[in-house]
């Protein structure tokens, strides 16, 4: 009797892990989930010692796929665990993850932490920078997990293609490039020569990599923080464009132009036929300041006279009002 039951959960286990291949051969990778996790329940469930195995084969098939499809921690924590229980049943297993070569779970099990480390790293936008109060611990975040694919000696992931990962060394490197990059960002207020090294190291790994849209914008920082020039209102050196310093729009004579131009590098620019001054950032600010003051003083003086006309014309209104009244009043009689 009990031969029968055994037997009947073997051929069903069996039958739902092939459904789970055939699924997974046609790319349906949520179906393929589901009948490897049917597999897994249907062998650990019969207590027949001799299933033990496929059962928890058929786990880590389903974790695998499932990491394929959301490559969350817990799922990650999920997958290597299920292999490390069916590594202590068979030390030598090999996985058929339709790949042109098998992979021995021994050395995917090696590979998991790193992968978890990577797709746990945050995203971050270059551009919004000042918005992250962790940008710092971001950085070395990014900074750690290079190191450790650097110090992973394989050429590249087992699952590469599954999850369509480059090389653990372009991946190093272009954490290694963002790192120097939000470190850059943040000291740039207090340091400019020091967040240009850091965009230069930066471009250093970015150049191995082909990655044009982030050597772009680091190209850009690394040009606007070396630019050095003076003030043109106050004289004072400053370093930093756009940080440390802005352009702003005059009017300049041939003879002011031909004066001062050699005062200092860039002291002024011509673009689009139109001249722009240097100005550090708190001349800039001082003169933000006052011409808000300006304007809001301005913007109270136009409303009171608006208010004033406004009740001028109400009272008009009344006046008018009543002599139409008072006519009317007449005609009626
Ligand atoms: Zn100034």
């Amino acid at each position: 009797m009990s031969w029968k039951i055994w037997k009947d959960a073997k051929s069903r286990a069996e039958e739902e892990y092939q459904k789970g291949i055939n699924e997974r051969n046609k790319g349906n990778i949520d179906e393929a989930i589901k009948h490897f996790q049917n597999a897994a329940e249907i062998a650990l469930g019969s207590n027949d010692p001799s299933l033990k195995e496929k059962g928890i084969l058929a786990s880590v098939m389903a974790s695998m796929y499932q990491v394929i499809k959301q490559p969350y921690v817990t799922v990650f924590e999920k997958l290597k665990l299920s292999l490390i229980e069916l590594l202590k049943l068979n030390p030598n297993v090999e996985l058929d993850l339709a790949l042109p070569y098998k992979i021995k779970a021994l050395d995917l099990v090696r590979e998991i932490d790193i992968l978890k480390d990577i797709y746990v790293l945050p995203q971050i936008n270059l551009n919004e920078i000042h918005k992250y109060n962790n940008a710092e611990a971001i950085a070395n975040n990014y900074e750690t997990v290079a190191k450790e694919l650097l110090s992973y000696d394989k050429e590249n992931f087992l699952v590469r293609d599954l999850l369509k990962l480059g090389k653990p060394m372009d991946i190093a490197f272009k954490l290694l490039a963002l790192s120097r990059i939000i470190k850059a960002l943040i000291i740039v207020s207090e340091e400019p020569g020091k967040a240009a090294e850091l965009y230069s190291e930066a471009l250093g790994y970015l150049t191995q990599l082909q990655d044009h849209e982030t050597m772009d914008f680091a190209k850009k920082k690394l040009e606007e923080t070396s630019k050095a020039t003076k003030c043109w209102i106050c004289g004072r050196n400053v370093q930093g464009e756009n940080v440390h310093f802005i352009y702003l729009q005059t009017t300049m004579t041939p003879f002011i132009k031909r004066s001062y131009r050699s005062d200092a590098p860039d002291i002024f620019i011509e673009k689009d036929s139109a001249t722009y001054i240097a100005v550090c950032k708190s001349c800039y600010s001082a003169m933000y300041n006052l011409s808000d003051e300006i304007s809001k003083y301005y913007y109270q003086l136009a409303i009171k006279a608006l208010k004033e006309v406004e009740a001028r014309l109400l009272l008009e209104i009344e006046q008018l009002k009543r002599e139409i009244r008072s006519i009317k009043i007449s005609l009626s009689r």
